[in-house]
């Protein structure tokens, strides 16, 4: 293999170029990328730079060094047998590492709308996040839950508007979700749940029942999907993003895909699993950079991720699927750390929320790792360590 081309200059593009690079792959790599910035990260967009904190979150990682072909300001638009097209013109490729991420859901309407998935983004909701601004956020799941929490900081007046019956219902369901709803009200923000936007207007939202929510500033912060639109058309397997095996390989032979936009099947959970969390983009590359290379790895990681809202660290680390039953660890009425583990029928670890218990998740992460049973009368005592449940 003597030219590997990189799609999508994000954590996971840059990640496989390192790996690449430290298996020992000697030829030449090629990065292109739309935005026209070096890869950056992007959970402190939310974060540190709303926040007003940092302005740059450049990833630490020397191109130079790695010999790396930058085409940044370069989309691809199409796929055929060895060749990719960009907006720039054709490149030949004898491997292919799709990291195209992922693009923010928009509402209907004319108004304008912010979403937040770049730096500019950020910057640009930053400035407008300012002493009595009337906010509406759509969507309390993660990333409007860390706007509000920036927003609610800042002294904007904040309102949420959430179809779900709590915050972060789809990711957690609604009885795990609803813990969070105090927090909400005791940032002052007023959260409307089971609320649906009609259209964004340029005064605000209109909601479908015909409710209107005045508003200075809308951000709309409802999910993403998978980017990968240029595929289409082109032999590799879209199914809710590029479907990829256990070693990353997707239906076109030396074509991997990594990070928000690969849907990759798990060994471990027996399911397909499209995990739009940073620990996947920065993992996920070893693997396919290993393929790439001959190599039989596979990826069959326990997913994790983090989030930081209204002064806490929300982490998880699992897969549940809806039979699970759940075990609370503490009482999130009264202790403001609280943990909730999902069990299967046979009382394995499937998953774990925590909310400031740092080593519930680490040591939980360690358990559906190694797939043992436990007693659910110790993991309902939150002062028993999970290790020893
Ligand atoms: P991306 O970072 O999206 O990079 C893909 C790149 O490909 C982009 O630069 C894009 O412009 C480019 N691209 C797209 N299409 C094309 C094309 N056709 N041609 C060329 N280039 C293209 N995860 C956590 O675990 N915890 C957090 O707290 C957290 N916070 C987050 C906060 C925010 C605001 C956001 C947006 C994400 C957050 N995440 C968090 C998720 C995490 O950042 C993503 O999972 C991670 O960025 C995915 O990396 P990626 O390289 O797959 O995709």
């Amino acid at each position: 293999m003597d030219h590997v081309v990189v799609v999508g200059a994000g954590l996971a593009g840059v990640r496989s170029i390192e790996a690449l690079r430290a298996g020992g792959f000697t030829g030449r790599i090629t990065l292109i990328g739309e935005e026209h910035h070096r890869p950056y990260d992007r959970p402190p967009l939310s974060k540190a730079v709303l926040l007003g904190e940092t302005d740059s979150t450049v990833v630490d990682s020397d191109l130079d060094a790695l010999d790396v072909r930058l085409c940044l300001g370069t989309a691809a638009k199409g796929l055929r047998d060895g060749v990719l097209e960009t907006t720039e013109g054709e490149l030949e490729y004898d491997g292919l590492v799709i990291a195209t991420g992922a693009t923010p859901i928009r509402l209907r309407g004319e108004g304008r709308q912010h979403v937040l998935r770049t730096i500019e983004d950020a910057l640009t909701l930053r400035e407008r996040l300012v002493p009595g601004a009337r906010v509406a956020v759509v969507g309390a799941g993660w990333i409007g839950a860390e706007v509000v929490t920036a927003a609610a900081r800042a002294g904007c007046a904040v309102t949420v508007v959430e179809a779900g019956e709590s915050p972060l219902a789809v990711a957690l369901g609604p009885a795990v979700g609803s813990h969070t709803t105090d927090w909400y009200a005791r940032a002052g923000v007023e959260l409307r749940l089971g609320a649906m936007v009609g259209t964004v207007d340029a005064d605000g939202l209109t909601l479908m029942s015909g409710a209107r929510v005045p508003a200075d500033v809308v951000v709309t912060g409802i999910g993403v999907r998978p980017a990968v639109d240029w595929l289409k058309g082109s032999a590799v397997r879209l199914d809710d993003g590029v479907v990829v095996d256990e070693h990353l390989r997707t239906s076109l032979p030396n074509v991997v895909a990594v990070g928000d936009c690969a849907n990759w099947w798990s060994r471990r959970f027996r399911a397909r699993l499209r995990v739009e969390h940073w620990d996947t983009a920065l993992q996920a590359p070893d693997t396919a950079a290993a393929t790439l290379l001959g190599e039989g790895a596979v990826y069959d990681p326990v997913p994790y991720f983090w989030s930081e809202q209204f002064g806490h660290m929300v982490q998880f680390a699992g897969h549940r699927d809806a039979g699970d039953r759940m075990v609370l660890r503490g009482d999130p009425r009264r202790d403001p750390k609280w943990s909730v583990c999902w069990l299967t029928a046979d009382d394995r670890l499937a998953a774990v929320l925590t909310v400031d218990r740092p080593r519930d998740v680490v040591q939980g992460r360690k358990i559906v790792e190694s797939g043992r049973r436990l007693d659910p009368l110790r993991v309902a005592d939150a002062a028993v360590a999970l290790r020893d449940c």
